[in-house]
């Protein structure tokens, strides 16, 4: 029986809520706060309809750090679930420090002005929480998340070494607009618009974006797309935790109207994260895109297919290659009429709620600041099962790929 505080009312911050709310013996006592408070009530409402649960609400804004204290302090959480932008990572987890809370988020930190997310940021707060002997659980949404935790299980129950991974994350689904992002469109087109980097040979190796491709069929008639190479931040975990991994590549599904709109924005200039001048007042072009772009959290009811997301790995056991896919499917009405959600942020709330439980029933405790895959994967991966996200092994699949 644990309180806890989730920050952010967005598409992953709902479904955050609702899942919290369906395991009450662990989430006894739940508050929702944002930087807009109407949204954590629309979703209190929500919550209350769907799952038969009244949970708390309140406004705060997570930039700055004594308004997150007094507000920890009133609420006196064991637990602090980010789901806020990475913009607020530090902030939250300077106020968890000062009021001796224990935090989760889903996302690395990144600066505002640069695009650029790295774990060093956050990497350099593990003495500090190690100190106050609280945990800090980083990345616990689905990519990176679960696949961290694939990772792990592949290699503790099938492998001796680790050699190739390669994260596929196929959206099947559609929302029918010629351009919307699943979520966040800020942080999401300064994913996709950076440098691609993937691992091997011992270094990170930066190419264009978008710059590689190819075709991958899913398994269970999910469909046919073409996937390609972008740099991930679960990339830079896993290679430190998993040193026997030769190459290492993340992979993404997009459409062809979603790839047209993306280097149009682009080339004019909408993409831009630096302030331009406009008409006096000084504007950032992505911040403008974002306002004009559907709401994430408004593309549940639309949204229709599925998602594959899973980890394809070779390597050896017992001196022989062998490779190995897990992987998981989703579907995106199915979440919609469970928790009002498309399948990216269910996909990203569900193993939020998981880790979540994990720490506060004690199966993940260690004080410091750690990635999942350095987390027993075995628990987690038993409540995917019992929470949404069922997965799949299959060894020596048919994949080929490059
Ligand atoms: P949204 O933009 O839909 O929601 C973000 C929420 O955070 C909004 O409610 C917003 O408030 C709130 N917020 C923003 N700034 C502040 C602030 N300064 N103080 C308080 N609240 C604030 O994003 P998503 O829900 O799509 O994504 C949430 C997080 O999940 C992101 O960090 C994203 O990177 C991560 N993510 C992780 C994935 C994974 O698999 N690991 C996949 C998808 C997302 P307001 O409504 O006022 O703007």
């Amino acid at each position: 029986m644990a309180k806890v505080l989730i920050i952010g009312a967005g598409g992953v911050g709902g479904v955050v809520a609702h899942k919290c709310a369906q395991v009450a013996s662990v989430f006894s006592d739940i508050t929702l706060a944002s930087r807009t408070e109407s949204k954590c009530k629309l979703i209190a409402k929500q919550i209350e309809e769907k799952q038969g649960r009244s949970i708390k609400t309140a406004q705060v804004n997570a930039d700055n750090v004594p308004e997150l204290a007094a507000l920890i302090r009133k609420i006196q959480p064991e637990l602090v679930i980010n789901v806020a932008l990475p913009y607020q990572d530090l902030t939250i987890m300077d106020a968890c420090l000062e009021t001796g809370v224990n935090y989760l988020d889903t996302a690395n930190y990144e600066p505002l002005d640069t695009a650029k997310f790295e774990y060093k940021w956050q990497w350099a707060y593990q003495e500090k929480f190690q100190k106050a002997g609280l945990m800090a659980l980083l990345g616990s949404g689905f990519d990176p998340g679960a696949t961290n935790v694939f990772t792990a299980y592949l290699k503790k129950h099938y492998f001796d070494e680790i050699q190739q991974l390669d994260i596929i994350d196929v959206n099947g689904g559609s929302h029918g607009y010629p351009f919307a992002t699943n979520f966040n469109p800020e942080i999401n087109i300064r994913e996709v618009t950076a440098d691609c980097r993937h691992w091997e040979g011992g270094e990170f190796i930066t190419t264009p974006p978008m710059s590689l491709k190819q075709s991958f069929t899913c398994t269970e008639g999910v469909g046919t797309y073409n996937l390609y190479r972008l740099y991930h931040e679960e990339l830079e975990s896993l290679v430190k935790h998993f040193p026997t991994l030769k190459k290492a590549q993340f992979w993404m599904s997009f459409g062809e109207s979603y790839l047209k709109h993306l280097e149009v924005l682009g080339n004019v200039g909408m993409t831009r994260i630096d302030p331009v001048e406009f008409q006096g007042q000084q504007i950032v072009p992505i911040q403008f895109l974002k306002a004009l772009l559907p709401d994430p959290a408004s593309l549940g009811p639309r949204t229709k297919g599925k998602t594959w997301i899973g980890c394809h790995v070779t390597g050896l056991k017992d001196g022989k290659q062998r490779k190995v896919v897990v992987y998981n499917i989703c579907d995106h009405q199915e979440c919609y009429r469970e928790v009002l959600s498309q399948a990216i942020s269910y996909t990203t709330g569900v193993p939020a709620m998981i880790g979540a439980k994990m720490m506060l029933e004690g199966k993940w405790k260690a004080a410091g600041v750690w990635n999942m895959e350095q987390m027993d994967p075995d628990p987690f991966m038993a409540d995917m099962n019992l929470h949404g996200l069922p997965w799949t092994v299959i060894e020596e699949p048919g994949f080929n790929l490059v």
